[in-house]
């Protein structure tokens, strides 16, 4: 399936009404006929939802159409994009691993390595994202994970994902990239080596500005110590939301050729422009690039 059909076929299975469109599942927990029926539920014998911190129908169907778009064969969603970043990150990490991240990151991320980690023993350097030495020298026996955003939010600065995963792998760490500004629709990150790719899905994958939500997907074995501990700690994602982002999703191409369309409009522009001295380069170069575009 292409990436729009995806987007929009990808729904939880019909109940007996045989809606059209899927139903919103709001539910705190879920019932059972009988004892032995939940005790199945809480031992992990059988695959059902027991407690929507744990799992929902919304949440699922949302993952499920996220995980298809991305590549990917598993993943968790949480309340909010930072959620999902320091969920994965909290999840792999302990007292005494180090991180190696571009310097080009959104603004709560640094926060979460300055004042949290900090507290915890977990320590970080940044390093200048398009000085590939650069990563390789300030590796530490102790780095655990390699983190970027390309292109970052808001300076739009791209890093070589393939060259970075290399490293990780040479170097036994995690490579985890922040694809929420490109979006499933123009880059899946798993396609350059990376294990973890985070979205803030209240950015482009809403696009509408209505709710807050975030992702994290990847293989099933480095996600499971995550969902391990996101249905312990709750950051789960509401259904309501999960709700709103799983239809969200089904204009997602559409809505990111025109955001593309324009930006070039916008740049073209400015390059004409004569009192314009400098743009941002990146991204143009980016959107010139018809190879960086998945489908086309
Ligand atoms: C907004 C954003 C986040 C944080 O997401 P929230 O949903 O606001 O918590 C993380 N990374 C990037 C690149 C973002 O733009």
């Amino acid at each position: 399936m292409n990436f729009e059909t995806t987007a929009i076929k990808n729904q939880m299975p019909k109940t007996l009404y045989s809606e059209h469109s899927s139903p919103l599942f709001l539910t705190s927990s879920f019932v059972f006929e009988d004892l032995a029926e939940m005790e199945a539920a809480f031992t992990d014998q059988v695959d059902r939802n027991v407690y929507s911190r744990y799992s929902n129908p919304n949440v699922d169907e949302l993952l499920h159409k996220v995980c298809n778009l991305e590549g990917t064969t598993s993943g968790i969603a949480t309340a909010s994009g930072m959620g999902a970043i320091f969920t994965a990150m909290a999840a792999h990490l302990k007292a005494g691993d180090h991180i190696l991240a571009s310097n080009a990151l959104f603004g709560s991320t640094y926060k979460i390595f300055e004042n949290i980690f900090s507290k915890w023993n977990i320590t970080h350097t940044y390093v200048q994202p398009d000085h590939l030495a650069d990563w390789e020298a300030k590796i530490q026996p102790n780095t655990k994970l390699i983190y970027i955003e390309t292109p970052s939010n808001p300076l739009l600065t791209v890093i070589d994902m393939q060259a970075l995963s290399e490293l990780a792998k040479a170097n036994h760490c995690l490579f985890m990239v922040d694809n929420c500004f490109a979006t499933p629709y123009l880059q899946n990150p798993v396609k350059f080596g990376a294990d973890l790719v985070i979205h803030s899905a209240t950015k482009y994958m809403d696009g509408q500005g209505r709710v807050l939500g975030g992702l994290v997907l990847g293989d099933a074995q480095v996600i499971e110590p995550i969902q391990f501990f996101a249905r312990h700690t709750g950051p789960s994602l509401s259904p309501f939301h999960a709700w709103i982002l799983s239809k969200s999703l089904e204009t997602l191409a559409l809505r990111m050729e025109r955001h593309c369309a324009n930006a070039l409009a916008i740049a073209v522009f400015l390059e004409q422009h004569p009192k314009i001295k400098r743009y941002f380069t990146h991204f143009y170069r980016l959107i010139h690039n018809t190879n960086w575009r998945k489908n086309k």
